[in-house]
């Protein structure tokens, strides 16, 4: 199936809104699609961890400009900026 750009979008949308009902395989099928239309996920990537893809993600610690965030499925930290 073909998307448009603006349907790709969409979908990707539809699906962060939803994101902690989606598994690992899903997160990495739309990533995929997002790659594949040049979309930039930008703050969605956050929704998900970026190395096993699980969006089971857990808080640790928040500083004036920084959060470190660690999954519970690998067990790796994530650091963002906010
Ligand atoms: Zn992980």
């Amino acid at each position: 199936m073909k998307l448009t750009k603006k349907q790709a979008q969409e979908k990707i949308n539809d699906f962060f809104e939803d994101i902690d009902n989606k598994t690992s395989e899903q997160v990495k099928k739309i990533k995929r699609l997002a790659m594949h239309y040049k979309i930039k996920l930008q703050d969605k990537r956050k929704k998900f961890c970026k190395f096993c893809y699980s969006t089971r993600l857990k808080v640790r610690k928040i500083t004036k400009n920084k959060k470190t965030v660690e999954c519970e499925e690998c067990k790796r930290l994530m650091r963002w900026k906010i």
